[in-house]
C-alpha cells in the first residue's frame, strides 16, 4: 500500500518539522516553498531525505497530498492555499498536525494574546521546571510543537506559546490549560481590518476545550468579554483582574499572596504576565513556596525590558520588542522618572495618542529612529526636544548627550524594525553594544 501524501507550505522552524514529524509517522512528504526557504532547514530536510521545492508550488504535486500543513506566515488568500482548499484537501497548522501525535496523557498549556506571550509562556516553564516538573515550551516561540515531539522523550508538560495564525490552523486541539493575555489591535492586515476577527481567532484556543479544563482570560469588557461571547467554551473559565489582584509588585491569587523582584519582573505589564502564569503553575499543583522562589529567580528573555548594565548613573532599557503601540505603553508607564525615549521604525498603522498620559511629565527627549518619522515627531512636537536619527549608534549618542544623571534611556519602538534592522533582536543587540561601547 502506498503512503499516505503530507505536503508541507513553507520550509521554516514549524515547516521543516511537521516535515519531519509526518515521516516519522509514516507519510509520503513534500515541502514546498514559494521563496527560497532558508539554508539551516533546506539542510535539515537534505538530511532526513525529505523531497522539496523552493521558488514556487508545483500545484500538480500539492494537490496529491490528503493533508496540507501551512506554515503561519502563509496567508488564506494565497493563490496555492486557495487551490488547496478549492479541491477540498484539509489545511491544518503546524500546531494541530503535532497535536495528534503528543501522547494522550500529555498536559497542553496553550498561551496566546497580543503582548506578553513570549514572557509568560518563559515563566510558566520556569515555575514548572523549578519545581521539578517535566515540562518543555515552545510553539510560536523557539522549539516547535513538532520539533518538541521529536527532539524530547515525551514530556508530561507542553507549555506552548501560540499566534492567531497557528490558532486559526486548528481543528481538534485542545488544551488542558488555555490563556487569553490580552487582545490590543496588531496584525490586523490579515483579518480584514477587523478587531473582532482577530480576536475570534485568539479565542479558538477554547473552542475543543471540555468542562475538565481551564480558560483564563483577561479582564476586558470592551474586547474579550463580547469576544468570548461570541465564542463559547465548555471550559472553566476564570477572569483575571489585574486592578483586583495586583498591588504594585505583590500579586494576589485567591487568598495567597506573592512578590516580584523589581528590576527582573519590570512594570505592570509583567506583573500581569506573571498573575497568569502563578495561575497556570497552582493548576499544576505547584506549591506556593516552590512559586515564590521560582519568581525570585526568574530572569526575562532578551529585549523586553532588559535592564544593560552600566556604570554612569543612568539606566539604559532594551525594550526592542515593543513592536506596537500597547506594548510601549507599559513600558512608558514603568518608568518612573525623567526617561529619553527612542522609538520609532515601521509604523504599523499607528496611533500614538494612547501614550500621551505616559510620555507627558516623564519624557523630555525623544529620539526618533526610523526611515520615516513624520508622523512620531508629530503626535509629540511639543516635547522640550526631538531629534531623529538613522542608526542604532547614532541613537545611543544622541542618548548619550541627552539623558541626565539618573535618567532613563527607554528603546521601546512601538514600531516593527523591518526599516532600517533585520529584525527587533538585531535592532536590540545593536541598541546593547553601542550602550556598552558608549556608556559603560
Ligand atoms: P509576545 O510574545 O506576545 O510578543 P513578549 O513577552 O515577547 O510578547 O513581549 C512583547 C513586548 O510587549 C515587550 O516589549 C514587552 O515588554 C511587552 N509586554 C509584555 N507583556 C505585556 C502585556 N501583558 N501587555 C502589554 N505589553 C506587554
Amino acid at each position: 500500500m502506498s503512503k499516505p501524501h503530507l505536503v508541507v507550505l513553507g520550509a521554516g522552524e514549524s515547516g521543516a518539522s511537521a516535515a519531519r514529524l509526518g515521516q516519522q509517522q509514516g507519510y509520503d512528504v513534500f515541502v514546498s516553498d514559494f521563496g527560497a526557504g532558508s539554508e539551516r532547514y533546506l539542510a535539515e530536510l537534505d538530511e532526513a531525505g525529505i523531497a522539496y521545492e523552493t521558488g514556487g508550488h508545483t500545484l500538480d504535486r500539492v494537490l496529491q497530498a490528503e493533508v496540507v500543513v501551512k506554515s503561519p506566515g502563509i496567508p488564506d488568500t494565497a493563490p496555492v492555499v486557495k487551490a488547496i482548499l478549492g479541491a477540498g484537501i484539509p489545511v491544518v497548522s503546524e500546531i494541530e498536525f503535532a497535536f495528534r501525535y503528543v501522547h494522550p496523557e500529555a498536559t497542553i498549556v496553550g498561551i496566546t494574546g497580543s503582548n506578553g506571550k513570549t514572557t509568560t509562556t518563559l515563566l510558566t516553564h520556569f515555575l514548572l521546571q523549578e519545581a521539578g516538573e517535566k515540562a518543555v515550551a515552545g510553539g510560536n516561540l523557539g522549539d516547535s510543537f513538532a520539533r518538541l515531539l521529536l527532539d524530547h522523550e515525551p514530556q508530561d508538560i507542553y507549555v506552548l506559546e501560540l499566534s492567531s495564525f497557528q490558532l486559526d490552523g486548528i481543528v481538534d486541539f485542545r488544551p488542558d490549560i488555555a490563556v487569553v493575555l490580552n487582545i490590543t489591535p496588531d496584525h490586523l492586515d490579515r483579518y480584514g481590518y477587523e478587531l473582532d476577527r482577530y480576536a475570534d481567532s485568539k479565542l479558538r484556543i477554547g473552542r475543543n476545550q471540555r468542562s475538565v479544563d481551564h480558560l483564563l482570560v483577561l479582564q476586558d469588557d470592551k474586547t474579550l468579554a463580547p469576544a468570548l461571547r461570541r465564542n463559547p467554551t465548555r471550559a472553566r473559565v476564570t477572569t483575571i483582574d489585574p486592578d483586583r489582584d495586583i498591588q504594585g509588585t505583590t500579586l494576589r491569587v485567591d487568598d495567597d499572596t506573592f512578590s516580584l523582584h523589581t528590576g527582573r519582573l519590570t512594570g505592570r505589564h509583567n506583573a500581569m504576565n506573571a498573575l497568569f502564569a502563578v495561575r497556570i503553575a497552582r493548576l499544576l499543583t505547584v506549591s506556593d513556596e516552590e512559586i515564590q522562589l521560582a519568581l525570585d529567580n526568574f530572569r526575562p528573555a532578551p529585549h523586553r525590558m532588559e535592564v544593560i548594565p552600566t556604570a554612569d548613573g543612568r539606566t539604559w532599557i532594551n525594550d526592542s520588542k515593543a513592536t506596537n503601540v500597547d506594548s510601549t505603553y507599559f513600558a512608558l508607564e514603568a518608568m518612573d522618572g525623567p526617561t529619553v525615549w527612542i522609538a520609532g521604525g515601521t509604523d504599523k498603522g499607528n496611533d500614538y495618542e494612547p501614550l500621551r498620559e505616559v510620555v507627558d511629565g516623564k519624557v523630555h527627549t525623544l529620539i526618533c529612529l526610523g526611515q520615516d518619522n513624520e508622523k512620531l515627531r508629530t503626535a509629540f512636537a511639543d516635547l522640550e526636544r526631538v531629534v531623529e536619527c538613522r542608526s542604532a549608534r547614532e541613537a545611543v549618542e544622541l542618548a548619550d548627550r541627552y539623558a541626565r544623571a539618573g535618567d532613563r534611556i527607554l528603546l521601546s519602538p512601538a514600531c516593527a524594525s523591518f526599516d532600517l534592522f533585520k529584525n527587533y533582536v538585531d535592532r536590540g543587540d545593536q541598541f546593547r553594544a553601542c550602550v556598552q561601547t558608549i556608556a559603560a
